[in-house]
């Protein structure tokens, strides 16, 4: 009956829209999807400049490297040095 979905629906979306933008729900499954996934994206990174950074790569390089802007590594250098 409709009691499961209700329930689904009392916490938010269910996964059911297309995609975040489109979503009724304040809190929309796939940007939880997308958030974690860029969480560990960036967890990964992150170490790999650790790596990197103390192998005595520059920013250009290690850019290059992982396909991200050097901004981004500065960051990445910032929180792991
Ligand atoms: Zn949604």
């Amino acid at each position: 009956m409709g009691n499961t979905k209700a329930a689904k629906y009392n916490l938010g979306c269910g996964g059911e829209c297309v995609d975040s933008l489109n979503c009724p729900y304040e809190v929309c499954l796939h940007d939880q999807k997308d958030v974690s996934v860029r969480t560990k994206q960036a967890e990964a990174r992150r170490e790999k400049v650790a790596v990197l950074w103390r192998s005595g790569m520059t920013y250009t390089e290690m850019a290059k490297e992982l396909g991200v802007q050097q901004r981004t590594i500065a960051r990445d250098v910032a929180e792991v040095s």
